[in-house]
C-alpha cells in the first residue's frame, strides 16, 4: 500500500489538473472510410484497406465528422480556425495497423474556448475553465487481453474501432479540486448529449478522460511536475483518482521525494495510481503533416450554418427555467439534466400551464416511476402530454391530489389519458353540491355531538367532519368545496 499524505498535509497545498477528453463521434461511418461505427458488431467486420492500414489504401475525410466537431467547438466556446491539417502521429502498437495516428497537431480544428462549472468547493461560484485546443483524430483498434481460453499467453486485435472519429478536448490546467474536475466532464457530457454529438457512454468508451496533476504549496506560483493519470473512464473513477493522485503527491514530496513526470494507471479495485511508463513528449511521436489529407477548409458560412442548426445548451436552459418558470436553481439542475429531460419537462408545462406543479411531478412521481421500470425519460410509459392533462385537471378541480395520485400508475400501463381512466373508473371529483349536500346531511345526521361543539364556538371540529365525508366519498369530494358548504349549513 502506497503512503497517502493526511488530510492536514493536503490542507497545505494546491492542485492543478488539466484534463485532456476524447469524445467518439456519432457519425454512421468512420472518419477516413465508410465502414460502419456500429458497436457490437462481430470482431474485425467492421474494417477496409484504409481503417486497415494497407499500403496505397487513401482516407477520405467524413464531412459529417467534421460538422460534429465544429458544433462541439462552437458550444465549447471555442474559435474554429479557416484552417486547420491533420497530422501522423507515429508511434508502434499492435491495434495501431498503419504505424501512426492521423490527429492534429500545431494547426488544430478549434481553440481558446472556456466551459463555466459552478465551484461548490469554493462557495458556490462560477469558475470559468479554459479548453486550450479542440482538435479531430481516429481512434485505434482494441487489443484484448482476457476473456479467451489462451489469454494467458495471446492477446487479441479487434479493429473494427480503427478509425472510429474522435475529439480531443484539452483544457488548460485551470482545475484546483477533483470536484472541478468532474463538474468540468460532466458540463462536457451535457453539453455532447445535448447536440447529439455523441451519446458519449462511457461503458462503451465513447467519452474517455485522462487527467494531468501535479501539486504545489498554497500561494507558491511555479507549477510542479505533472504526472498523466489514465484510465478515469467513469465519473465516480475520476474522482477518486484524482483525491488519490494528488495524496500520493504530497506525501511524495512532505517525504522529500519529488514527483516524477510519467503516465500512471488507475486501478479502480485496489484505488491506486500506478506507474505505466515514462511520460512521452510531442517530439517522441514524430509529428508530420499527412501528406494524403488535403488542409481543411472550414468558411464563415459553414460555420455560421451549422451555428444554426445547433439546439439550445443545457446553461442557458437553466437559466431560462429560472427565468420563465420561476424554478429553484437545484430543479433547473435536474430538469435540464439531459436534452430529453428538458424536453419532457416543457411539453408538460405546455399542456398543464403550470410550471411549480409540472417540476414537483416530473421530479417526483414521474421519476420515481421510471427508476421502478427501469426506463429512460426518453420512453416513459407515461406521455408528457397525459401528465400535463393530469395537472390541468386538479387545476380545474376535477380531480384532487389524492385521486391524482391514483390515476397516475394506471396511466402507466397503457399510456391513456387521465380523463379516461377517470371516467372508467369513476374517480372523479365530486364537487356536485346536490350529491355532496346529501353526503353532509349524512355525516351531519350521524355526528351531534361533534356538530354540536362545532356550532358552540370549537372551529377546528369541521377538519373532522370534512374527513368523514372524503371518506364515505372514497377521496372523491372536492374538500375545498364540502369545507365551505359545512359552513354555510352550520
Ligand atoms: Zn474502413
Amino acid at each position: 500500500m502506497e503512503t497517502l499524505a493526511t488530510p492536514e498535509l493536503i490542507a497545505k497545498y494546491e492542485a492543478v489538473i488539466g484534463l485532456e477528453v476524447h469524445v467518439q463521434l456519432a457519425t454512421r461511418t468512420k472518419i477516413f472510410c465508410g465502414c460502419a461505427t456500429s458497436f457490437g458488431a462481430a470482431p474485425n467486420s467492421n474494417v477496409c484497406p484504409v481503417c486497415l492500414g494497407l499500403p496505397g489504401a487513401l482516407p477520405v475525410l467524413n464531412r459529417q465528422a467534421v460538422e460534429l466537431a465544429i458544433e462541439a467547438s462552437l458550444a465549447l466556446n471555442c474559435s474554429v480556425n479557416p484552417k486547420s491539417i491533420f497530422a501522423r502521429k507515429n508511434y508502434f502498437y499492435p491495434d495501431l495497423p498503419k504505424g501512426y495516428q492521423i490527429s492534429q497537431y500545431d494547426q488544430p480544428l478549434a481553440e481558446h474556448g472556456f466551459v463555466d462549472v459552478i465551484a461548490e468547493d469554493a462557495g458556490g461560484i462560477v469558475k470559468r475553465i479554459g479548453v486550450t485546443r479542440v482538435h479531430m483524430e481516429d481512434d485505434a483498434g482494441k487489443s484484448i487481453h482476457d476473456g479467451f481460453k489462451d489469454s494467458d499467453r495471446y492477446t487479441y486485435v479487434d479493429l473494427n474501432r480503427s478509425g472510429t472519429p474522435l475529439i480531443e478536448i484539452v483544457s488548460e490546467p485551470d482545475m484546483r479540486t477533483s470536484d472541478e474536475a468532474y463538474k468540468y466532464l460532466t458540463e462536457i457530457k451535457q453539453v455532447m448529449q445535448y447536440l447529439n454529438v455523441s451519446t458519449c457512454d462511457m461503458e462503451k468508451g465513447h467519452l474517455r478522460c485522462d487527467a494531468n496533476v501535479s501539486v504545489r504549496l498554497r500561494g507558491a506560483e511555479k507549477l510542479g511536475t505533472k504526472a498523466e493519470v489514465k484510465n478515469l473512464n467513469s465519473f465516480k473513477f475520476l474522482r477518486m483518482a484524482l483525491d488519490h493522485e494528488i495524496a500520493r503527491q504530497v506525501a511524495l514530496i512532505e517525504s522529500g521525494g519529488r514527483v516524477v513526470q510519467e503516465t500512471r494507471l488507475y486501478n479502480p479495485d485496489t484505488d491506486e495510481t500506478v506507474s505505466m511508463r515514462s511520460k512521452e513528449h510531442a517530439h517522441d511521436y514524430r509529428y508530420f503533416p499527412e501528406p494524403d489529407l488535403v488542409p481543411l477548409r472550414i468558411s464563415d458560412a459553414w460555420k455560421e450554418r451549422v451555428r444554426t442548426q445547433m439546439p439550445e445548451l443545457p446553461a442557458s436552459r437553466r437559466k431560462r427555467f429560472i427565468g420563465d418558470y420561476g424554478l429553484r436553481e437545484y430543479d433547473a439542475e435536474v430538469l435540464t439534466a439531459t436534452r430529453a429531460m428538458s424536453e419532457y419537462f416543457e411539453k408538460v408545462v405546455a399542456a398543464s400551464g403550470d410550471a411549480r406543479a409540472a417540476a414537483n411531478w416530473v421530479m417526483g412521481e414521474l421519476s420515481g416511476t421510471l427508476k421502478e421500470v427501469g426506463r429512460e425519460i426518453e420512453d416513459s410509459p407515461i406521455s408528457a402530454e397525459n401528465l400535463g392533462r393530469l395537472i390541468a385537471l386538479i387545476a380545474q378541480s376535477k380531480i384532487n391530489g389524492k385521486l391524482a395520485k391514483d390515476i397516475f400508475p394506471k396511466m402507466a400501463v397503457a399510456n391513456e389519458a387521465p380523463e379516461v381512466i377517470m371516467q372508467r373508473e369513476g374517480l372523479e371529483s365530486i364537487s356536485d353540491e346536490g350529491a355532496l349536500g346529501k353526503i353532509i346531511a349524512e355525516v351531519i345526521a350521524a355526528n351531534p355531538k361533534q356538530v354540536e361543539q362545532y356550532k358552540g364556538g370549537k372551529q377546528q371540529v369541521i377538519g373532522f367532519l370534512v374527513g368523514q365525508v372524503m371518506r364515505a366519498s372514497r377521496g372523491q369530494a372536492d374538500p375545498a368545496v364540502v369545507n365551505r358548504m359545512f359552513k354555510e349549513k352550520l
